[in-house]
């Protein structure tokens, strides 16, 4: 596969695709070490990778998880267009669990940190439009094919670097502010991808509403089983896989006229003025 050029990025976890589509494991080197959770093959006739997720061999809180290795994999296999995949949690009360949507904004909730390679100069990342529109727009006329309904140009909540889902009172707030979905993980990801100059979108199926989570706790209080979830993390994800998959079949190459221009490299950064060295 040496010379197996990759043009797509899909961060998923899906035996069923990789085992459709005979996708081969490959180990993508990278400053922070290998990683060995990437699958390379043809989807249809698009050259791809898949990455198994994001947990690199352990799962761990999410301000552990390194989002930047995953990014860097994808760069170092030359590939410009990522799409992630999540399962999150739901907002809004009218809004059932396996809700599916296309991510059009996003809101940096909680403490992000990031420890920057000083060898690498630094800018800040434009995320006036966190995900490519056009990646985006692709992605939302494969969801418009779908034989479930997908709300697009949602936004999603990122409650990200705390090991706890959402109190009662955030999704009030959340709600209230007309957001639909919250998650730990996919706006590290979405930064990233922006700094490295990568077109990036995002589908996201919704697990767990706010009704089912009071309901979860009725149950143990009075000693039901609990019906946690309705329905299984493999089902909800089947949707967000189909859709990928319709978008991969519809796909034709192009060239992206905004992100792969989003580059501030601050390379004549001084402290201050030259004038003032001695
Ligand atoms: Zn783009």
């Amino acid at each position: 596969m040496s010379d197996f050029e990759p043009k797509v990025a899909l961060i998923m976890r899906s035996d069923d695709v990789i085992e459709e589509f005979n996708l081969k494991r490959v180990t993508v080197n990278t400053s922070f070490g290998p990683v060995d959770r990437c699958f390379e093959g043809y989807i249809y006739d698009v050259p791809v990778m898949l990455v198994y997720g994001r947990f690199n061999g352990q799962k761990v809180p999410s301000d552990e998880i390194n989002f930047q290795q995953t990014i860097e994999a994808i760069k170092n296999r030359g590939i410009s267009k990522v799409i992630g995949t999540f399962i999150c949690g739901g907002i809004n009360p009218d809004m059932p669990q396996g809700s599916v949507y296309v991510l059009g904004d996003l809101i940096g909730i909680s403490g992000y940190h990031i420890n920057w390679n000083r060898n690498q100069s630094f800018h800040n990342a434009e995320m006036f439009e966190p995900f490519c529109p056009e990646l985006t727009k692709r992605v939302c006329e494969a969801a418009k094919k779908m034989d479930f309904p997908v709300k697009t140009d949602a936004t999603y909540v990122s409650f990200y670097g705390w090991p706890r889902i959402e109190t009662k009172g955030e999704l009030k707030f959340y709600n209230k502010m007309g957001w639909d979905v919250v998650g730990q993980t996919c706006d590290p990801e979405a930064t990233l991808a922006k700094l490295n100059q990568m077109c990036y979108a995002a589908v996201a199926v919704q697990k767990g509403d706010p009704n089912n989570r009071s309901e979860y706790i009725n149950c143990l209080e009075n000693n039901k089983t609990a019906v946690e979830y309705v329905e299984t993390i493999r089902s909800c994800r089947e949707r967000t896989t189909k859709i990928v998959l319709q978008f991969l079949k519809d796909y034709t190459d192009y060239d992206c006229p905004i992100c792969k221009k989003m580059a501030r490299k601050n390379k004549d950064f001084r402290e201050f003025p030259d004038k003032y060295y001695e």
